[in-house]
């Protein structure tokens, strides 16, 4: 997944879901704070650097970065 290309924030999917590389620069009023694609159920990758995700297939998202689709991990 870490040679996946990056995401850009203005890709039509991303704009849409309010997708951020830095989590904690969010503005969007949903955004909890602590949350981040690392503790998102969707996010396949580390807790540092960039992982997978299946909302952006073929792409990859900051381990801290952050979406409206935020889920946290189960368990
Ligand atoms: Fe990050 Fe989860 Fe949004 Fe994917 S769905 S961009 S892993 S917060």
């Amino acid at each position: 997944a870490a040679d996946l290309p990056p995401v850009s924030e203005t890709d039509p999917t991303a704009k849409a879901l309010g997708y951020v590389e830095d989590a904690s620069k969010s503005t969007n009023p949903k955004h909890k704070a602590g949350d981040d694609c690392s503790n998102c159920q969707f996010y396949t990758g580390g807790a540092t650097g960039r992982g997978a995700c299946q909302l952006f297939p073929g792409k990859s998202v900051a381990a801290k970065g952050w979406c409206v689709s935020h889920t946290p991990k189960k368990g």
